[in-house]
């Protein structure tokens, strides 16, 4: 069994570890602990050095912006610790789990629940994108659930460190899961700005409503080739009772070029908002 990292000293004496594992990532292995000052949970990110590549000196500027981040929508980076062979984040705690593992238990969303989802991470993507965060790697893995109720409120993790993490192509070559979400430009390696995320953010919306995502191949080159050709379609039989505003609205988001594609504000003002929110006050 392969021995974890040294924990720091400081670390240890402010946090109480606990055997919980919330979940492993690409690079991380976050665990559940707890403040002793106050008994609060939080989550520990653990992030092994050798997966930085030596990419650990731009660790410190990135993790001053990410610390600043604060809104109802992300996860707020608290404390970072710091030993030989290991870097620990620790983050709010997200109690209520990944947003993959609740479609993934539904199927599908309704177009109600769906647009209030979508309109949390258009929030928290506004929000990031004002603090010039590009995320690069929005996906329902990275988006957590503040606690298990059903309306709980949605967060963004993971920013700004896919930029540290990986370097170009080791985006697609090294993470795990589906690469489905990644726009055409990220694949051609000549664009990675926050258009990027707003085309994840079409991804989701798209998988989100129907329960499969837009662009599918049998391995890996394949779902690459269709995500640059960029065209997707509305299966009837899973499209039909959706609303022509829903598909509009992903319609703004799976656009190349970049430039042509909603940003988040714009995003944040289409009618299907609205409409859904009309609809949810008509409601009986
Ligand atoms: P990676 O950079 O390796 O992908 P993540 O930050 O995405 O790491 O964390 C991996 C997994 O751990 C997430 O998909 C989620 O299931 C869980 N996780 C991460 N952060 C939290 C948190 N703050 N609260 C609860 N669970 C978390
Ligand atoms: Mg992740």
């Amino acid at each position: 069994r392969q021995q974890g990292p040294r924990l720091h000293p400081k670390l240890l004496e402010l946090y109480e570890m606990t055997d919980r594992v919330l979940g492993v990532g690409t690079f991380a292995t976050v665990k559940e602990i707890k403040l002793k000052s106050s008994g609060q949970s939080f989550a520990l990110k653990i992030i092994l050095k050798k997966t930085l590549q030596g990419r650990g000196a731009m660790l410190d500027t990135e993790i001053a912006v990410l610390s600043k981040v604060r809104h109802m929508n992300c996860v707020s980076l608290l404390e970072m610790f710091e030993t030989e062979d290991a870097v620990y984040l620790v983050t709010d705690l997200a109690a209520g789990g990944e947003l993959f593992d609740r479609l993934l238990a539904k199927g599908y969303y309704t177009e109600g629940d769906a647009a209030r989802l979508v309109r949390e991470i258009l929030l928290g993507v506004e929000y990031l994108h004002s603090m010039e965060i590009v995320h690069r790697d929005l996906k329902p893995e990275n988006l957590l659930f503040h606690d298990k109720s059903e309306n709980a409120r949605l967060m963004i993790t993971d920013f700004g460190l896919s930029k540290i993490l990986t370097s170009g192509n080791d985006v697609l070559m090294t993470a795990c899961g589906t690469p489905g979400y990644v726009a055409p430009e990220v694949l051609e390696q000549i664009g990675h700005g926050k258009p990027v995320d707003m085309w994840s953010v079409g991804v989701i919306a798209y998988t989100l409503l129907c329960g499969y995502t837009p662009f599918w191949g049998e391995n890996q080159p394949a779902l690459f080739e269709n995500i640059m050709a960029g065209e997707y379609h509305y299966e009837d039989e899973y499209w039909k009772d959706i609303s022509p505003l829903a598909k509009h609205f992903i319609d703004t988001l799976l656009v190349r070029p970049a430039e042509k594609r909603s940003t988040a504000i714009q995003a944040l003002s289409h009618p299907w908002f609205r409409a859904m929110l009309d609809q949810d006050m008509s409601a009986p």
